[in-house]
């Protein structure tokens, strides 16, 4: 860099001169700030209450060195997926910030106890599934204060929304994003055409998200329900880290970033999406052991056979079947199943 630059930067950076007009400013995130054109990584810290210690949600935000959407991308809301968080590492690496128009902001666990403590669905910290408990709660349950942190400090900071999924520590899943279609049109309309640019061939669209801002349940609702258009995405399961589903995020986030003008270039959006317009989640009956009968991605028929439940002396104690002609989005693929949890996930093509 020459001399007069280098003074000029130092000057800019230590506030004694002001920028000139068009240039993106400074994104200040929680204990960080970031000028235009760099990455700056930091923690956002959830303090200790009513005996528990509290955690901490790592993040970065790769500021661009123009104006801009602020993308924030969220991995690790269950802390038994690890594709999306592993694709983050990736992305933090990968993306460059000087090339980039806009704000991108990635929260790399949002769930620490229960990536930490491996647990699925439910942290063990209070036993909450986190991505039921939104917009959460500064006073609440640990669970209830990472939703309050994320609500307040991520999703009131963006444009747009990704929380970013695959299936659980136990769950085998086809790749899918779910469309929320609740609340404002136009709000559903960009979504929509986010869940187009990030690639995955089948979306699930989903009609049932509540649309009070204060009992919005889920962390992508969570953004619908104030104006930002948002996306949950499954990519990956039963807790592998494998290219395959970590390149579906990369290739997502890459769509995404030319969709919003973020980089010039990028992968076209997907050409002939599947919509799900119908879908059931299966649930035990009993407690027990369950032996999977289909695999991701199946064909079933009304009546098929999606699997057993056998008590722990192994006798028969459930079949579920299929409800209707569908395919299978996820089914369960490890033998602990608890009476009330998924087993499948049937989803119906429009
Ligand atoms: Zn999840």
């Amino acid at each position: 860099m020459p001399r007069a630059a280098t003074a000029t930067a130092f000057l800019l950076s230590a506030g004694l001169i002001a920028p000139p007009a068009d240039a993106q400013s400074s994104f200040t995130m929680g204990p960080v700030t970031a000028r235009p054109g760099t990455t700056v990584s930091g923690t956002f810290t959830v303090p200790a209450r009513g005996g528990d210690p509290g955690t901490s949600i790592p993040f970065t935000v790769v500021h661009g060195a123009a104006d801009g959407p602020v993308l924030a991308l969220v991995a690790g809301t269950h802390g038994m997926e690890y594709a999306p968080i592993v694709a983050l590492q990736r992305l933090r690496a990968s993306i460059d910030p000087t090339a980039l128009r806009g704000t991108i902001v990635l929260v790399h666990v949002a769930n620490m106890p229960s990536f930490l403590g491996r647990t699925i669905y439910y942290s063990p910290a209070d036993g909450q599934n986190l991505n039921r408990v939104f917009p959460g709660k500064a006073d609440g349950t640990l669970s209830e204060r990472i939703a309050d942190v994320i609500t307040r400090e991520v999703i009131a900071r963006a444009t747009h929304v990704v929380d970013l999924h695959c299936g659980d520590g136990n769950e085998s899943l086809r790749p899918y994003s779910y469309w929320i279609t609740t609340g404002d049109p136009k709000v559903a309309e960009a979504a929509r055409q986010m869940a187009l640019a990030f690639g995955l061939d089948h979306i699930v669209v989903d009609g049932a998200r509540p649309t009070d801002p204060s009992a919005s349940v889920y962390l992508s609702n969570t953004a619908v329900t104030r104006g930002k258009p948002a996306l949950t995405t499954e990519t990956g399961g039963m807790a592998r880290v494998d290219d395959e589903s970590i390149a579906l995020v990369e290739r997502g986030v890459a769509g995404l970033m030319r969709h919003l003008g973020m980089r010039a270039a990028g992968p076209e959006p997907v050409a002939a999406a599947i919509w799900i317009e119908r879908n059931e989640v299966l649930r035990a009956g009993f407690t027990g052991i369950f032996t999977a009968a289909v695999e991701r991605g199946h064909t079933v028929a009304t009546g098929t056979l999606v699997g057993r439940i056998t008590d722990f002396h192994g006798r028969i104690v459930e079949e579920i079947r299929a409800p209707f002609d569908g395919e299978i989005m996820y089914v369960i693929g490890t033998p602990p199943i608890t009476q009330g949890e998924p087993v499948a996930m049937v989803g119906v093509r429009r």
